[in-house]
């Protein structure tokens, strides 16, 4: 039986993650450094993931054998302060690796991001192994991170899974500082019926992927056989891609409203840095990823929430 520990569990990602487990009634521990929020539903550990004996306390106490490391400092926030965002990334992944260690975990789930490409990846298709040229904070502490998977898995065996997530849509959790984000920006504003100004130019095209569809790939990597996974660093995985302007003109033809002027800002440097599509079939074949929203069900099921 899992017994499982999220850390980051209030973020946007963990948020969605932790009540998923919660309703399937698996074991699940939510933990982030901010106080417990009054409508978590799971048990819940307030936890600064920098402070290994606190993890060490929570695994022992709650006999864990399996944890989601989700605590970053994504792409854009990071850059304000590069110092502090390597520590919080690097450093809380290598407690959950030692902590791991110790207390014979049995799996643990990383997610990675398409942050780790660089203007030398062919950007217009990112092939699932290709040269990587980061060029923020964050890209540069994912790519060490898939490096420290491949290390820990050689050495000690320990079964880190990851994926490569793009830029991803929900729409419960105010999103943590990411490029991307302004597709979420998009939908609040369409649903407030406000004009939004997008930070990124209208033909940016990134990739993306909608909330359900990266939770269902999480549990699908994190279920099947070891030995299925032909790699052990990080997957891509692949939504849709979609520019600023394309996803204004899907919301409209999907009967909302939404005005967008154009003003871009430092983010659109990062963005230039990374993929614009991206191959996915290792996942596919590997573990079998099968995304199920494109971009006009995105925007539909996103709208349609309260
Ligand atoms: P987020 O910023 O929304 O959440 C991160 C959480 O970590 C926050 O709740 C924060 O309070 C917590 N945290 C920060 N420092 C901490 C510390 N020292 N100890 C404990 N908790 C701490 O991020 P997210 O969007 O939920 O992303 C989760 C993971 O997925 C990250 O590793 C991120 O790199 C990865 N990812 C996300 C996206 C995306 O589009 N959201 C894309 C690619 C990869």
């Amino acid at each position: 039986m899992d017994r499982i520990l999220i850390t980051g569990a209030l973020g946007q990602l963990g948020s969605a993650l932790q009540k998923v487990f919660y309703d399937k009634g698996v074991f699940v521990i939510a933990t982030d450094i901010r106080d417990c929020p009054k409508d978590i539903e799971c048990q819940y550990e307030k936890l600064d993931a920098l402070c290994q004996d606190d993890l060490l306390n929570i695994v022992k106490k709650y006999e864990i054998n399996v944890i989601y490391h989700l605590v970053a400092i994504l792409s854009a926030k990071g850059e304000k302060n590069p110092f502090r965002s390597w520590k919080i990334n690097m450093e809380t992944f290598q407690n959950i690796i030692d902590v791991s260690i110790k207390c014979k975990i049995k799996k643990i789930f990383w997610p990675s991001s398409i942050a780790v490409f660089g203007k030398g990846s062919n950007l217009k298709y990112v092939p699932q192994n290709t040269f990587m040229d980061p060029t923020t904070v964050y890209g540069v502490s994912k790519l060490a991170g898939e490096k420290l998977i491949n290390y820990y898995f050689d050495k000690y065996k320990l079964d880190i899974r990851s994926i490569r997530f793009p830029g991803i849509i929900s729409m419960g959790i105010k999103p943590g500082g990411g490029v991307t984000d302004y597709i979420i920006e998009m939908l609040h504003a369409s649903k407030k019926g406000e004009d939004y100004t997008c930070f990124l130019d209208k033909d940016k095209r990134l990739p993306m992927v909608y909330m359900e569809d990266a939770i269902s790939a999480i549990i699908s990597i994190m279920s099947v056989e070891r030995s299925k996974l032909s790699i052990s660093s990080s997957y891509n995985i692949l939504g849709f891609t979609t520019t600023p302007e394309e996803f204004q003109l899907a919301i409209k033809s999907n009967g909302f409203n939404i005005a967008v002027n154009y003003k871009a800002d430092y983010r659109q440097k990062i963005a230039n840095t990374w993929p614009e599509n991206l191959d996915d079939n290792l996942a596919k074949k590997d573990w079998g990823w099968s995304p199920k929203f494109g971009l006009d069900e995105t925007i539909k099921v996103a709208l349609s929430l309260q």
